[in-house]
């Protein structure tokens, strides 16, 4: 019998044992991660240097980032001024020219895909944190697919003995990403023009998306907290309007959203935002079934 294991053991190591080091990929939040794991399978190792439960505008560059962005291969972050605060930084401090800009491992989704709020006039003076297009195209999951078809040939471009790997995956990935898609628009039909107050702009490619109406923000503008006046002209929208709901996200103070709910009587949920943000979202396709499940359960 000891023997036998033995065996087995020595067969398993042979199988599992890793012939070359994995692609080490940095990312500024969790979908990018999800998705470098989605077409990166086992041979990548993907970091994300935020949670669920965190506000991608605003993180402090620690040491221990520090660390794991100087080892990375490659970096993929949302771009688009989000992570302004805090990537440059970063970066500076990596001394890894291999994921600076322009380089072949620097990897800005934002790039890859149509931007929505582009061009507006912003003043950053006053707190606006989205002067250059809104930077949350992640709620939208087609736009997640063009990223997938780029980010599959940057991969392959820079793990080439590993080429072949990463162009099925990818493929199996969004076969089955496109199948998802369409089961996702026909559970949410029933959202079709649902006018909505979200607390912050990051839902504004899923509202165009699923065609959904955000009429209003409990921000008096992007990056700008709630303040009782704008909060009270919210009350008396809400009253000559038919809202159906109030938006926010997993990782934003509910206190607002709660103020209104409980004025307005009109309910607020919570969503996830990213993977992590709740028990549910594990994966890019359980983030968008818990979304949608929670929309849809506030207008049934
Ligand atoms: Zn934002």
């Amino acid at each position: 019998m000891k023997k036998l294991q033995l065996i087995i053991i020595t067969i398993l190591a042979l199988y599992t044992q890793p012939s070359v080091a994995k692609l080490n990929i940095f990312t500024c939040e969790p979908e990018w991660a999800a998705l470098a794991n989605e077409i990166g399978g086992n041979k990548v190792k993907a970091f994300s240097a935020t949670h669920g439960k965190q506000d991608p505008h605003y993180i402090q560059a620690r040491p221990s980032l520090i660390a794991k962005i100087r080892k990375a291969d490659l970096l993929i972050c949302t771009g688009a001024e989000l992570e302004i605060g805090w990537l440059p930084l970063l970066l500076r401090k990596s001394a890894n020219k291999d994921i600076q800009p322009g380089e072949k491992g620097y990897f800005i989704t934002t790039s890859f895909v149509k931007l929505l709020d582009k061009g507006g006039i912003a003043d950053r003076s006053r707190g606006d944190v989205h002067t250059s297009g809104n930077p949350h195209i992640h709620a939208d999951p087609r736009r997640l697919a063009q990223v997938a078809e780029k980010l599959s040939v940057v991969m392959q471009q820079l793990d080439p003995n590993n080429a072949d790997y990463y162009q099925q995956n990818s493929q199996l990935f969004l076969d089955k990403w496109h199948e998802a898609i369409i089961v996702w628009q026909t559970q949410a039909e029933v959202l079709k023009g649902r006018k909505i107050i979200a607390h912050h702009k990051s839902w504004i490619y899923l509202a165009n998306w699923l065609n959904l109406e955000i009429i209003a923000y409990l921000e008096p503008k992007p990056g700008v907290a709630p303040t009782t006046s704008h909060l009270s002209s919210l009350l008396k929208t809400s009253e000559s309007q038919q809202v159906d709901m109030i938006i926010y996200a997993a990782y934003q103070n509910p206190k607002s959203a709660k103020w209104l709910e409980k004025r307005s009587k009109i309910a607020a949920i919570e969503l996830p935002f990213t993977i992590g943000g709740n028990k549910q979202t594990d994966d890019l396709f359980s983030f968008f079934d818990d979304t949608i499940k929670r929309l849809v359960g506030a207008v049934k």
